[in-house]
């Protein structure tokens, strides 16, 4: 099978998936007019869509998507983790590029009608996920910049394989102290393609250096942290969990929300609030740096083991995982799969 094809046989019996490069057999779809606003849901063959080359969102960028996965638990059953929530995160992100918001009851049916209908891709490997991917752009044959007047609303589903195939490893980040991926009164709080444009000369540049991805500061000063590429920050410092908050320029994360209601109820202490390099620093001096993890759909939670800076590395835990980021890691995945108590109510099972 090549590589980026969609197939009919269930992605299941192939190993190793990786990340976003096989695509299940079907795809949702919906398109906007402006006179009748966003048309029904449709459930369609994967496959190639027809795009004008003057399609508006290939000159001026007007795209958002959302990211989540359903998973398959032991018991052999499908559940979303807080899909209404990433709806709602994909209608403020519409907003924030002038996309014409998408119902959430509406991306949610789109969701749930197409991963129904290839209900037998979702992997049965117990870290492996079916991630969907929904997505929106502008369509219209127009150039001009504008926001544009029809849009389409696209679902793909692709089954992923273990994110921690070697085992719960930690990453290695560049903390980036010139580029600017998001500045106040920004996009930095939308899922909006240009974000992810303005990210990779950065991230790409963090990889020739060995690191595996970006911490960004603030635009400003450089001085405070923000989120990591894909991820948001997570320090443990002494005896409290310290992130930064969300807002104009950093996401708010939905596995960053869940991570911050499992910690409460633990009863540790933890503060959303501006965090500094500095701050970090001083405690990795005085050995009050207990852990730094990122926490994100894709790995769930990434534990930190360098912070790579520009006079050298500061090393967290030896460069290995701490026992907080790992806990956090085997609740939030049992809950995700149906196998941990779920009192909020995050999971929905899609009967088959
Ligand atoms: N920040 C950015 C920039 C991201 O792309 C993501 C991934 N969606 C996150 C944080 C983490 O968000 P979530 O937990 O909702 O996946």
């Amino acid at each position: 099978m090549a590589a980026n094809a969609s197939s009919s046989t269930p992605q299941t019996a192939r190993a190793p998936l990786g990340f976003g490069r096989v695509f299940t057999d079907h795809l949702a779809r919906a398109d906007h007019e402006p006179e009748r606003g966003w048309g029904p849901v449709r459930i369609e063959p994967y496959g190639p869509i027809a795009l004008d080359p003057a399609a508006s969102v290939l000159h001026y960028g007007q795209s958002v998507f959302e990211g989540l996965k359903a998973y398959r638990g032991r018991d052999g059953r499908v559940r979303f983790f807080r899909l209404a929530d990433h709806a709602r995160r994909f209608a403020a992100s519409c907003e924030a590029v002038c996309i014409p918001p998408l119902d959430p009851a509406v991306f949610v049916e789109a969701v749930r009608g197409v991963v129904h209908r290839d209900i037998a891709h979702v992997p049965t490997d117990p870290e492996s996920a079916l991630y969907v991917r929904p997505f929106a752009f502008a369509s219209e044959a127009f150039l001009g910049v504008r926001p544009a007047h029809e849009y389409a609303f696209l679902v793909i589903l692709s089954p992923v394989g273990a994110y921690y195939a070697k085992g719960f490893g930690p990453v290695r980040i560049r903390v980036e102290q010139q580029a600017v991926r998001a500045a106040p009164g920004g996009l930095g709080s939308a899922k909006t393609a240009a974000n992810y444009a303005a990210s990779l000369r950065a991230a790409q540049r963090a990889k020739e250096l060995g690191y595996d991805q970006v911490l960004w500061t603030d635009a400003r000063e450089h001085r405070w942290l923000e989120e990591v590429g894909t991820m948001n920050l997570f320090v443990h410092l002494d005896d409290k969990v310290v992130t930064p908050p969300a807002g104009e320029t950093v996401l708010a994360g939905i596995t960053r929300a869940s991570v911050l209601t499992l910690l409460r109820e633990r009863g540790v202490e933890v503060e959303e609030r501006a965090l500094s390099l500095d701050e970090v620093r001083e405690a990795a001096g005085r050995g009050t740096l207990r852990e730094v993890f990122g926490t994100g759909t894709a790995a769930v939670i990434s534990p930190v083991g360098a912070l790579g800076l520009e006079d050298g590395d500061l090393v967290v835990r030896d460069g290995q995982a701490g026992p907080l980021a790992l806990e956090l890691y085997r609740h939030l995945c049992a809950i995700q799969r149906g196998e941990a108590e779920d009192p909020w109510g995050w999971t929905e099972v899609l009967e088959s």
